[in-house]
């Protein structure tokens, strides 16, 4: 039976856009799709222009939407053309330079350099200002970008105390910005409660009100999903009275695998697609100033990005309720409030993102490698069932533990 949820990309279809998927995109367009305006200006006229919000302290004019230096070329042209602004990632275009779209007109956007702690993965990993520092200044040269407007700490911190104490990536942040190479400090914050892997990890809302008191960054990106979440809701309250700036990512809990789901596409409303329904409640229910959400192709990118900044219809509502209550029995918030349970220090709320890369983004091969890295896997579970009873989503995760083991192992 035809899924009559997929009305909305019918358009685009059309186009074969979908061909834009991975390395088609490449393929088919290749540099010369900037040269086609009749598919750009059709992509744009069906999402719209996107909203701007003042970000942080600086109160510079971001795109509700903002893009990542991982999007396929095609993608990214269709974004600046829907009025997209800012670029986290953009030192992904190390390898081949940054699209001429952005290079060629810098200064109408925002480029943000990611950068790793050294030495290991962000738990075993250390801040090192030189080595910051060096990462950073080459990767001005190769993205050909002349600047980065913001310097990103990829992951975060672990604690409060770390925000203080140990000051590497600031200082090498500083010395880039002397140079006229970084303008703004950032974050993307994880939560590191009740990791094994780390000592003394606390919450991601813990962290980041440190963050946002010490005053030195100017804003943070971190996760959150549909129908909220409290803790978070109050650090967001917080951060707009301090004129610190707000980041959603990782939005789209457990939509990837509704999706696939026939059934429940069908139960959806008329007219509703999970992505817009979500984006529009993100975008105009909560105190978010941008989303960063992960788009593959022409389909996606119209499905979701089409409902950025607009109206949230008694429809959306209905379906965000439905998928809320599918997204509960089967996709984790990563709150990791079930990590101090496990007596076998299994790093329940990894694996969980981990089985969300594979089953929501299709993204098997990131899921699996993340997945080999772990010191402690799912077979380690003995069933005790403790993690369960601090999961606000009452979730089965002994079960969930063994089946993500299963796959990704
Ligand atoms: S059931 Fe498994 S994952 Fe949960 S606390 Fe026990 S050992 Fe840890
Ligand atoms: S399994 Fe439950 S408690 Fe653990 S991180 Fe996921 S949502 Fe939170």
């Amino acid at each position: 039976m035809e899924n009559k949820n997929s009305l909305e990309r019918r358009n685009f279809l059309k186009l074969s856009l979908t061909a834009a998927i991975g390395g088609m995109a490449g393929k088919m367009f290749g540099s010369n799709w900037s040269a086609n305006p009749t598919i750009a200006d059709a992509v744009a006229r069906e999402v719209g222009k996107f909203p701007r919000r003042k970000l942080g302290y600086s109160q510079r004019e971001v795109s509700i939407m903002i893009g990542a230096g991982d999007m396929p070329t095609p993608l990214v042209e269709a974004g600046v053309r829907s009025g997209m602004n800012y670029w986290h990632k953009a030192n992904r275009w190390m390898r081949g330079g940054a699209p001429g779209v952005i290079k060629n007109n810098r200064e109408a956007h925002y480029c943000q350099v990611t950068v790793d702690r050294v030495g290991g993965d962000h738990y075993s990993g250390r801040f090192d200002e030189e080595e910051h520092y060096r990462y950073v200044k080459e990767a001005v040269r190769r993205t050909g970008l002349g600047y980065f407007d913001d310097m990103q700490l990829h992951y975060g911190y672990h604690n409060a105390a770390e925000v203080k104490n140990e000051r590497g990536f600031v200082r090498a942040f500083e010395r880039l910005k002397k140079e006229g190479l970084v303008k703004h400090l950032c974050l993307s914050q994880h939560g590191y409660a009740g990791s094994s892997r780390v000592e003394n990890g606390e919450s991601a809302t813990s962290v980041l009100r440190a963050v946002a008191e010490d005053g030195l960054y100017e804003h943070a990106q971190f996760m959150y999903s549909y129908p909220g979440d409290p803790e978070m809701d109050d650090f967001l309250k917080f951060a707009r009275k301090r004129n610190f700036g707000t980041i959603a990512m990782k939005t789209a809990r457990g939509i990837g695998r509704m999706r696939q789901d026939e059934e429940f596409m069908n139960r959806l409303p008329e007219g509703v697609a999970p992505h817009n329904a979500m984006v529009r409640w993100l975008t105009t229910e909560t105190l978010f100033d941008a989303a960063v959400i992960r788009v593959r192709n022409m389909d996606e990118f119209t499905e979701t990005y089409s409902g950025a900044g607009k109206k949230l219809r008694e429809k959306d509502l209905q379906a965000l309720r439905m998928m809320t209550r599918e997204a509960n029995r089967t996709a984790c918030r990563m709150c990791g409030k079930c990590q101090l349970q496990c007596p076998r220090q299994i790093p329940i709320s990894d694996i969980l993102r981990f089985e969300r890369y594979a089953i929501d983004d299709n993204d098997w091969n990131k899921a699996r490698r993340l997945y080999a890295s772990l010191p402690t896997k799912g077979n380690s579970c003995i069933g005790c069932e403790s993690c369960m009873q601090t999961c606000p989503l009452e979730m089965r995760i002994p079960e969930k533990i063994a089946r993500a083991h299963a796959m990704l192992g």
